[in-house]
């Protein structure tokens, strides 16, 4: 039997469930007039009202009049996110470089800081502190009346999202390291970190802000010194029971290859990473994005041992991605990081071996194309991944009517 309470109860449920649904369009498609959302929602247009009236209340939306110029019939009043009401911390941890961004809700990017990774500074704790200072920076030009609602990580390294416990990050020389742990105290912001791989990153920003969009099932491989992978299937990321899968730069392919940062022996990273590239071209391994910016100089002079190198180097992408395509049957590939860069000068030895090795069915099906986020792919990700809670429930975040989890910024 439903009593009153139980029908209190369920009402606002729904209420709570409007209230993200609208906030969701309003986060990804931008600014939307009452109709688009009525349209979007499936919601009355006066139970979009009386929504929009709580969601502009409480700072997650704003409202502007309707454009005079539009088409025929009543004007629509045009519904915004609120860009400086909710802000979350994006950071980054990449191979060789930390960054921080601001971004707003709708995807507003306030601010974004890149810095060179410190040599000689990579313990868990010096990079937290890099990344707190930051932080403080890309909040220093949002108003007083912003509050960050949460904080997302992308690392380069194999991460438990429950805790940011780094079980491998090879490039960094961290294993099982408490990256979360130590962000929430050097960050000191009394709000969620969440922590997850940042080529799984890359993949959420280029679905729901690149060209990703809309397609269910997406392999992003994103290539540097390690190349780490971002899969998508059926709509949702492929994690594995802890958040550890997904990791296609450690599948084995060359049984005689060399030595890997993970232990093991002819990874994919061995044959298709940055010091693989570098080294079949004579630079040295260790030459860092000085060499390649110089390799890829020569590459476009026409240089013979460079167009080489890439050529074998696009060899092994393209068997290493062969096995994905066969594997996962993607609408579509996305090369990212470094592999986005160098697309033109391996896309032929690339594509020659996929052309031998995918299915034929798989083969027409699967597009393969550089990403178009750049480098900040990532970070644009990790914001996504903060945003998340709110999107959820946005009526837990609206002001001042609820205790707020939330900090105002200093
Ligand atoms: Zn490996």
């Amino acid at each position: 039997m439903l009593t009153r309470d139980a029908l209190g109860h369920r009402s606002e449920t729904v209420r709570r469930a409007n209230l993200s649904a609208i906030v969701r369009v309003l986060h990804g498609s931008g600014p939307s007039s009452r109709s688009d959302l009525v349209t979007r929602t499936g919601l009355t247009r006066s139970a979009i009202r009386g929504l929009i009236g709580e969601l502009v209340a409480g700072d997650l939306a704003t409202e502007s009049p309707a454009a005079l110029d539009g088409p025929p019939g009543r004007p629509s009043p045009l519904v915004s996110a609120d860009p400086l009401g909710s802000i979350v911390i994006a950071l980054e941890i990449a191979v060789d470089s930390l960054a921080a961004a601001a971004v707003g809700l709708g995807g507003v990017v306030h601010a974004v800081e890149r810095i060179d990774l410190p040599r000689g500074r990579t313990s868990v704790s010096d990079i937290a502190a890099e990344l707190a200072a930051l932080a403080t920076s890309v909040r220093a030009g949002l108003p007083r009346t912003s509050v960050i609602v949460g904080v997302g990580v992308g690392v380069v390294g194999v991460v438990r999202r429950s805790d940011g416990m780094v079980s491998m990050a090879p490039n960094l020389g961290w294993r099982d390291e408490p990256l979360g742990e130590h962000l929430v105290e050097a960050l000191d912001l009394g709000v969620p970190i969440t922590v997850a791989n940042e080529t799984d990153l890359a993949a959420l920003a280029e679905s729901r802000r690149g060209i990703a969009r809309g397609v269910s099932d997406v392999a992003l491989i994103w290539g540097s010194v390690g190349v780490g992978g971002g899969l998508i299937i059926g709509g949702e990321p492929l994690t594995g029971v802890a958040g550890y899968g997904g990791e296609v730069g450690h599948m084995p392919i060359n049984p005689d290859g060399l030595p890997c940062g993970c232990g093991s022996t002819g990874c994919w990273e061995t044959e298709v990473g940055t010091p693989a590239l570098l080294r079949r071209a004579g630079y040295p391994v260790e030459g860092g994005h000085e060499a390649l910016d110089a390799l890829v100089r020569d590459a476009e002079a026409g240089s013979p041992s460079a167009l080489s190198a890439f050529t074998e180097t696009g060899r092994w992408i393209g068997i290493g991605l062969a096995g994905i395509i066969n594997i996962l049957n993607p609408g579509l590939v996305i090369l990212g990081g470094r592999l986005a860069r160098t697309y033109p000068f391996f896309r032929s030895g690339m594509e020659a071996e996929l052309d031998r090795r995918v299915l034929r069915a798989s083969r027409h099906l699967a597009r393969v194309t550089p990403s178009v986020l750049g480098d900040n792919g990532p970070l644009l990700g990790a914001a996504e991944l903060a945003f998340e809670p709110l999107l959820i429930d946005p009526a837990a975040w609206l002001r001042p009517r609820t205790g707020l989890p939330a900090l105002a910024i200093a």
